[in-house]
């Protein structure tokens, strides 16, 4: 069973304004912010505006519209900061294998630099 939205989430504390964020990009869709502990030289972060856990539960609650305002949003914020022309990598934790922190998706965007080939394998 999918787990329950936690709308005490750190995410969801930045959508609603209680804690700041490094803002890039906001419409009705989607918010995206530098992330707090950047892995790479470029690292954003794009979350949808809806109560969302994971990528499993936004494929499969969120409706079309969001799904592609949420998507559309990514697109332009890799624009925007500037990493579309050298390339970037886009990655989503979803449970506990991922290692997924916070319970409310979102995707990471890292660029800027050569990000060489897929994932480390763990240590
Ligand atoms: P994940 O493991 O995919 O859930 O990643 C969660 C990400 O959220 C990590 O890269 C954290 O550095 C980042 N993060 C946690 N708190 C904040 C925050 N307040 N502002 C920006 N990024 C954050």
């Amino acid at each position: 069973m999918a787990e329950a939205y936690d709308d005490q989430n750190v995410f969801a504390k930045i959508i609603r304004g209680e804690i700041p964020c490094n803002k890039v990009y906001e419409d009705d869709h989607a918010l995206a912010f530098h992330d707090i502990s950047p892995q790479t030289a470029v690292h954003v972060l794009v979350v949808p505006k809806g109560p969302y856990v994971s990528s499993d539960d936004f494929a499969a609650k969120a409706s079309d519209t969001e799904i592609a305002g949420f998507f559309r949003a990514v697109g332009k914020v890799a624009r925007d900061v500037g990493v579309d022309a050298s390339g970037y990598r886009m990655l989503s934790n979803h449970g506990e294998d991922a290692h997924q922190e916070v319970p409310h998706f979102h995707i990471h965007i890292f660029g800027g630099q050569d990000l060489g080939r897929m994932i480390k394998p763990p240590k």
